[in-house]
């Protein structure tokens, strides 16, 4: 099944939460949604249970349908054990501050060696950074530049992401999620 998530989630949508046939969300970075018409799209092609719903409906003639809230997948989906390499998954991981002056604002990457000196775009050589700290660094190595990242840049695990997560929720949450969704409690791996 092609399974798509959409990161910015706005209300007017009319989001379903997509639960993974365990009823935990298919994916929590970003959070798996579905705007409402793929969500009515996959309950026809029974793909999906209705968990819970929104007040609103929609109508056309002859037919009245409340729009889901929370959907569980009918056939459980393997969740992959390695985050997508992102840019919101590099700001989840050095928890939207920058590596280099602890600066929240004005947040942007870094190569910290830098590509013309053949540095990769990797988990392991980018960094989040504030735009002056970038500029500052420039084409220098970090040791030219005395600029150290705090963190030697990782690879993630999607416990980590987890747990830095629970800190920096969406920016909409439907009440209905919040049985499925446990930012203030302790993730298992
Ligand atoms: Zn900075």
């Amino acid at each position: 099944m092609n399974v798509h998530v959409q990161r910015t989630v706005s209300p007017e949508a009319c989001p379903a939460l997509v639960l993974n046939a365990d009823f935990r969300p298919l994916s929590y970075y970003p959070l798996s949604v579905w705007c409402w018409q793929d969500t009515i799209k996959a309950v026809f092609l029974e793909r999906v249970n209705i968990v819970s719903h929104y007040d609103r409906s929609v109508r056309s003639p002859g037919f009245e349908m409340r729009l889901p809230s929370v959907v569980s997948l009918k056939t459980y989906i393997q969740p992959s054990r390695n985050p997508a390499f992102t840019r919101f998954n590099v700001f989840l991981r050095d928890r939207f501050t920058c590596q280099y002056c602890g600066a929240r604002d004005d947040l942007t990457f870094d190569h910290v060696i830098p590509r013309s000196r053949g540095g990769q775009t990797t988990w392991e050589n980018v960094v989040t950074a504030c735009a002056p700290c970038n500029l500052r660094k420039a084409d220098r190595m970090p040791r030219q530049a005395d600029m150290l990242p705090r963190q030697a840049p990782f690879a993630p695990s999607v416990f980590q992401l987890h747990q830095n997560g629970r800190h920096f929720p969406p920016n909409y949450l439907h009440e209905s999620w919040l049985d499925y969704l446990y930012w203030d409690t302790e993730l298992e791996p």
